[in-house]
């Protein structure tokens, strides 16, 4: 995202009261731990579907904040972003990380303790070293045949 989320004045533990079809627009928004990973070029197996994730990121990434570079024009920029909602998390919660709040929460699990909402702190999520801060390439830099070569081997 291009700002910092607002996650002033939410209801109080929403994320643990509602179903996720029931959060607010700014809720929904404030899910997101603002990790980046989500950003970063899989590769698929067209055999098995299997998903994994690579060390390159989307064109309009900053590899430093981890925010998107246009988030409210992103799907002219780059089409195949992904557009999160409450109706498609069913049909890609399946390649998300593992960390991703909205993939936990779709899976019925709590958000881990260093999720920005938990600490009140955006920060967390670098100072946990749950973020890709630091440590991406631009896609512009590596050719798409080469994007093997940068295949993560762990969980993310
Ligand atoms: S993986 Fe999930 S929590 Fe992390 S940036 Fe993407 S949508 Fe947000
Ligand atoms: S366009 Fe989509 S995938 Fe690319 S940085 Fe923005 S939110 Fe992430």
């Amino acid at each position: 995202m291009s700002h910092p989320v607002d996650r002033t004045d939410l209801r109080p533990r929403f994320w643990m009261r509602f179903p996720l079809d029931r959060l607010s627009d700014r809720e929904w928004e404030a899910l997101c731990d603002g990790c980046g990973k989500c950003c970063l070029n899989k590769l698929e197996d067209e055999d098995t579907a299997e998903v994994v994730f690579t060390r390159i990121a989307c064109r309009l990434l900053d590899g430093e904040t981890c925010r998107c570079g246009n988030y409210h024009c992103r799907k002219a920029i780059v089409p195949e972003c992904v557009v999160l909602t409450p109706g498609t998390i069913a049909d890609v919660a399946y390649w998300m990380p593992a960390t991703c709040a909205y993939r936990l929460l779709w899976e019925g699990k709590p958000l881990p303790d260093w999720h920005p909402l938990i600490t009140g702190d955006a920060e967390s999520v670098h100072a946990a070293g749950m973020s890709v801060r630091g440590w991406t390439l631009p896609e512009f830099e590596v050719p798409i045949e080469d994007w093997e070569d940068y295949i993560i081997q762990e969980e993310l």
